[in-house]
């Protein structure tokens, strides 16, 4: 990125996105001092050429800009102490997304960019906004908080839409938001910790619609309400969506069926990546933004049929006769599980642990009857092994690998006519594995290996 061609930025937290800010920065001629509080980290960006100094130690007025890493607290409880020494220089303070959109202004205006934000969906909506343009044969250029940090994605081009989740942490630090599709989800209490109250949670997300040229609004909380109003009393263009009612105006719903203008034009039933209310809401979202850039709505129907859903978060990875094998490895407390096991009445043949959290298990209870029997892996054998005692049949596996061969034989044993093989943990994966990804990864490998060691 140009914008600080030739002249001093620092630059502070230098995880993933952090060094690919970096390596973009110094691409495009900007002077970069760099730093973070690891060691490691600091050893990395060296060994990549970024000249790495101690902020603490360094003349400030020579800065143009601080960019920070989306992790790092902004101004809650209180400023970091970076935003403290670039806020006494008159340094602004800014994220790797206003570099985007900087790029993007500067260099190719009419680039389209969808950027998702909200409470709850934002990973699911942004991916499927993706799958759906790529369904429909547009280049896509998909990342943020999804993933793979938005200056590792190819730069912004009128052949490529660029999907962005944003965090409200990284909308904080984008001042020049202004996305071709802005799509806000919902507002729930939530993240307090950073932005301190919801006044000005709220206020952070509204900026990602307020800015873009299109704005989709899920208008069903009263916070996403006042801002569609407070848009539209502006004269902007605002897609409503509601997945609570059917309506003759914007994207709303009949059960499973999605409406446009009150005609049905997609039907989610028996969707398996789709499942449930908040998805209705999700493929609501998603169809206006998209439909937005002008793809038309037959083509988003065929393309919500094909959505595969997203990795390791109640990834259906096959079925074999009665036997579903769903993959939730993103499960890492039990708030999530909870979600997971309220989607099966009966027959789930549940593998659970890893790296225990507070609080266990036991706010699971009253879903407990629809687990036929507990596979137990990892350091939280013991203690889930004591809240599981003499509600729920479990065993003592250890590892994925003698948890799923028993799992699977059971399963497929039981006679059920519908039984679950869920990996939904409730736990880190840290004393097993590096992240959930590698242990919903190894997940998807034993499954292939079980199936192609028991043929039809
Ligand atoms: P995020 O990226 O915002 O954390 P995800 O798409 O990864 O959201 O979904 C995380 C969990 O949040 C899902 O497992 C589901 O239980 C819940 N969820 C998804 N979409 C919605 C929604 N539109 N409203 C409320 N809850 C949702």
């Amino acid at each position: 990125v140009a914008t600080f061609a030739g002249r001093a930025v620092a630059l502070f937290g230098l995880g993933g996105s952090g060094l690919a800010t970096a390596r973009a920065l110094l691409a495009g001629g900007a002077d970069v001092t760099a730093f973070d509080d690891s060691a490691a980290s600091r050893e990395r960006a060296e060994a990549a050429g970024v000249r790495v100094a101690d902020l603490r130690d360094v003349d400030w007025s020579a800065f143009a800009a601080l960019i920070l890493s989306p992790g790092v607290p902004l101004t809650h409880p209180e400023p970091h102490w970076t935003v403290k020494l670039a806020q006494a220089a008159s340094v602004p303070v800014i994220g790797d997304i206003e570099l985007f959109c900087r790029e993007r202004t500067a260099r190719a205006p009419l680039a389209p960019f969808v950027a998702i934000t909200g409470t709850n969906g934002k990973s699911t909506t942004t991916a499927l906004i993706a799958h759906l343009l790529t369904h429909a044969g547009r280049e896509v250029a998909l990342g943020g908080n999804i993933g793979t940090a938005i200056l590792s994605l190819p730069p912004p081009d009128v052949a490529r839409v660029h999907v962005v989740e944003c965090s409200s942490y990284q909308i904080d630090l984008t001042p020049s938001l202004n996305p071709t599709v802005g799509v806000f989800l919902n507002v729930t209490p939530d993240h307090l910790d950073r932005h301190g109250d919801m006044t000005h949670y709220a206020a952070v997300k509204e900026r990602l619609v307020a800015g873009a040229d299109i704005a989709v609004i899920a208008v069903e909380d009263d916070w996403t309400r006042a801002v569609a109003a407070r848009l539209e009393a502006d004269c902007k263009p605002v897609e409503r969506v509601r997945s609570d009612a059917a309506e003759a105006n914007g994207w709303s719903c009949e059960g499973a069926k999605l409406l446009r203008h009150g005609v049905v034009f997609a039907d989610l039933t028996g969707s398996s990546s789709l499942r449930g209310r908040h998805n209705v809401q999700n493929a609501l979202a998603a169809s206006a933004a998209v439909a937005a850039l002008g793809v038309g709505l037959p083509v988003i129907a065929a393309g919500l049929a094909t959505f595969p859903g997203l990795a390791h978060r109640m990834e259906q990875l096959a079925r074999r006769g009665p036997v579903a094998f769903i993959n939730d490895s993103k499960a890492t407390n039990a708030d999530s599980v909870e979600k997971a096991l309220a989607a099966f009445p009966s027959g789930v043949f549940w593998i659970a642990g890893g790296k225990a959290k507070a609080g266990g298990i036991a706010s699971l209870n009253g879903l407990f009857a629809r687990i036929s029997k507990a596979y137990l892996i990892g350091e939280a054998t013991e203690s889930f092994a004591a809240t599981l005692d003499g509600k729920v049949e479990y065993a003592r596996c250890d590892t994925l690998d003698r948890a799923l061969a028993a799992a699977a034989d059971d399963a497929a044993a039981s006679g059920l006519p519908e039984a679950i093989v869920l990996l939904s943990p409730a736990c880190a994966s840290f004393d097993q594995y590096p992240n959930f990804e590698a242990r919903g990864d190894h997940f998807r490998r034993l499954v292939a290996a079980w199936l192609a060691a028991h043929p039809g």
